[in-house]
């Protein structure tokens, strides 16, 4: 018998059991190619295949508009905090151009300190001030009215933060890290320029970044950057300037594919208000466990909470374990308990976690 687990990973994330049971069906012959994805050319008419069907139903579950690129790259959301600067800042005429940042916690901070190398950095706004424990409110943002672009991240995996709106940021770019809640809510693409991120949360193995830019974005990319990372030639080539991380992708196809046999992110956002309202609904009936975000930013994706008792830490973690459901523990720079409940969590899965956590504090409380 093989072990069957709850994964609470923050990321590489899991995924769903039917996209990791076709990946090994199909293992070692792709539909009758007798070749593994693994060892096939990119440029061959199977892989081809694979790339355009992934693009096309990445396109289709978030209703990408014609005027934008869906690229796929490597180096992850953190390569993308230089690849960002380097392909906006100079559409601006005067350097170092201006970036304005939304600072809301672990992610943002990262984000920000690469951009001090392409340009002068605004910090429009932060929810420093309380600890990163929300989204500061738009007309509290101070921005600079020619910036380069707007950068916010819109899920900080990390403090458990998630914007519930798409700011107005009128005529400049806007710009959203979205590597741990793509296509876990209705988003309008349109109303940004750029989104990207890592597929090991939401979406697929790591490996493998998706960047989605609008076609204005293109072709302004500085002299100094390397030539993998200009989306201009990365879109030109149709993702193949250099070999793609073919294997991730071809995971992420089958991820999009499994969105839209589940009804598309529509569905899937129904099943995530769900999913976050079973735990979030219990932490706040209850002083044994606390989380410190206010509803209306609560993330969907990632829960972190604290046990009263915070002795108790390790004995929750072993137990946790002992009950299949595997790490829970928070990040290191906040500590307590975290449950990411990506779009492949089912639900049968939070709620074992909820009855789990009941039985802990009747035991401890
Ligand atoms: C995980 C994560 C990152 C970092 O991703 P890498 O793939 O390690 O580069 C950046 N931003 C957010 C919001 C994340 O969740």
């Amino acid at each position: 018998m093989k072990r069957v687990v709850y994964n609470f990973s923050p990321g590489p994330a899991a995924l769903s059991k039917e996209v990791i049971q076709q990946a090994a069906d199909e293992m070692t012959d792709w539909r009758g190619s007798g070749l593994s994805v693994m060892e096939m050319s990119h440029r061959g008419k199977e892989f081809t295949e694979i790339l355009a069907n992934a693009k096309n139903d990445l396109r289709a579950l978030m209703s990408v508009p014609d005027n934008y690129k869906i690229l796929f790259m490597q180096g992850g959301a953190i390569a993308e905090n230089a690849i960002i600067p380097m392909n906006l800042v100079g559409r601006k005429p005067q350097q170092p151009a201006t970036i304005d940042f939304i600072n809301t916690g672990h992610w943002s901070v990262q984000t920000i300190e690469e951009a001090h190398k392409y340009a002068k950095v605004n910090i429009a706004a932060s929810s420093e001030d309380r600890g990163f424990t929300y989204v500061p409110a738009r007309d509290t943002w101070k921005l600079t009215p020619d910036a380069a672009y707007v950068h916010i991240c819109t899920n900080e995996t990390i403090g458990g933060v998630e914007f519930d709106y798409t700011p107005d940021v009128g005529d400049v770019p806007l710009v959203a890290d979205m590597s741990s809640n793509i296509l876990s809510r209705e988003i309008d693409v349109s109303k940004h320029a750029v989104i990207y991120a890592g597929a090991q949360k939401n979406i697929g193995p790591s490996g493998v970044t998706i960047v989605i830019v609008r076609e204005d974005m293109l072709g302004h990319a500085l002299p100094s950057c390397p030539s993998a990372f200009d989306w201009k030639l990365v879109a030109d080539h149709d993702s193949m300037y250099n070999t793609p991380p073919t294997y991730p992708i071809y995971i992420a196809g089958l991820t999009f594919q499994w969105l839209r046999r589940q009804g598309g992110v529509a569905a899937m956002e129904k099943i995530n208000i769900q999913k976050a309202a079973l735990v979030y609904d219990y932490l706040d009936s209850t002083d044994f466990y606390s989380n410190p975000v206010p509803a209306a930013n609560r993330s969907r994706m990632n829960v972190p909470f604290r046990l009263r008792d915070e002795s108790l830490n390790a004995t929750f973690l072993a137990e946790a374990e002992k009950n299949d459901l595997v790490q829970l523990k928070g990040h290191s720079s906040v500590g307590g308990m975290r449950a990411s409940i990506y779009n492949a969590m089912p639900i049968e899965g939070v709620q074992k976690l909820v009855a789990f956590m009941k039985d802990f504090e009747k035991r401890y409380g």
